[in-house]
């Protein structure tokens, strides 16, 4: 399921932020016939990504008009995330990207990242072995079993309505899932990096939830230390993806669920009154077995918390 599918299921109000970059659905709904469009290697030398023969079209159009947020920047972008990680001495990101954009490396299993451009919403667009729909600002394939793989498409239609640094975001968030990082597992490095290095709100905020997970374990992003700050944040408007963490951090950790917890208690208290009935219930009442199942002596207490908040 796409992360705007989730979205519009649980039926959640407007998102805060405007651009919501998303996983390239299957090419089923499709409107566009495809072009064959020849691969030409912009970034040769540089980077693992070559870009196809319409996003030269794009760029030649937009430089006419003295536009510059487009594919061509990619370069620009890149260099300026990655300084921005290093600088912020993040480097578990910087080397995820590292590898996924070093063309010698199998961080892509040795594969090209295609970068492919749609002049329209849905249009079809051949990526390596496979066909992509072009959707949001920017989609992306990162699941290596899947023949696009690795793949990123950005919608021009779209890309040319956002300010430059909303673009270059959305895109340095797809690159992380192009690197195997995805939302509801895992420390959510697509939209702490491309907050933390793009966006003026909360940047700080998510640099230092990735500052606090360098050097931790595999599953630190099923605590508290985690979850509770992470979901404060990621709060405005992303509250879809915010509950499938939770879930899968609970399925993760059964038997310890203080993470979850005070994940959900921080998600009521910051965002509650924004939520939907429906889903404001639901997260109540998933409340009191992750209180159950905290695994410390302080359930009551824990409940107390769930129970406050009714
Ligand atoms: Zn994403």
């Amino acid at each position: 399921m796409s992360l705007l599918a989730i979205l519009l299921t649980l039926q959640l109000p407007q998102p805060a932020r405007a651009e919501t970059p998303a996983f390239c659905p299957a090419p089923a709904s499709a409107v566009f016939a495809p072009t064959a469009l020849p691969s030409l290697n912009i970034f040769l030398g540089d980077y693992n990504i070559s870009a196809s023969a319409g996003c030269l079209d794009f760029a030649m159009a937009a430089s006419a008009k003295g536009d510059t947020t487009l594919p061509l920047t990619v370069k620009e972008l890149i260099d300026k995330g990655r300084a921005c990680l290093k600088k912020n001495g993040l480097t578990t990101p910087l080397h995820a990207l590292n590898r996924a954009l070093n063309p010698d490396h199998s961080g892509t299993s040795g594969k090209t990242i295609k970068l492919a451009c749609a002049r329209k919403e849905g249009e079809l667009l051949p990526v390596n072995d496979g066909e992509i729909t072009a959707t949001d600002i920017a989609c992306s394939v990162g699941d290596p079993t899947q023949p696009e793989f690795p793949a990123i498409a950005v919608n021009m239609e779209w890309a040319g309505k956002f300010r430059k640094p909303s673009f270059q975001a959305a895109f340095f968030h797809e690159l992380f899932h192009v690197a195997g990082y995805g939302h509801d597992v895992g420390v959510d490095y697509a939209y702490l990096a491309a907050d933390c290095c793009f966006e003026k709100i909360d940047a700080a905020n998510a640099c230092a939830m990735m500052k606090n997970a360098e050097g931790k374990g595999q599953d630190y992003w099923t605590s508290k230390e985690y979850l509770a700050p992470y979901m404060k944040w990621q709060g405005w408007g992303r509250w879809g993806i915010a509950k499938l963490l939770l879930d899968n951090a609970a399925k993760a950790k059964p038997n310890d669920q203080l993470g979850v917890h005070a994940g959900t208690i921080a998600l009521l208290k910051v965002w509650g009154g924004h939520l939907t009935p429906k889903w404001k219930a639901q997260l109540l009442a998933e409340c009191l077995p992750a209180a159950k199942h905290s695994g410390t002596a302080k359930t009551a207490e824990l409940e107390k918390e769930c129970n406050d908040l009714r």
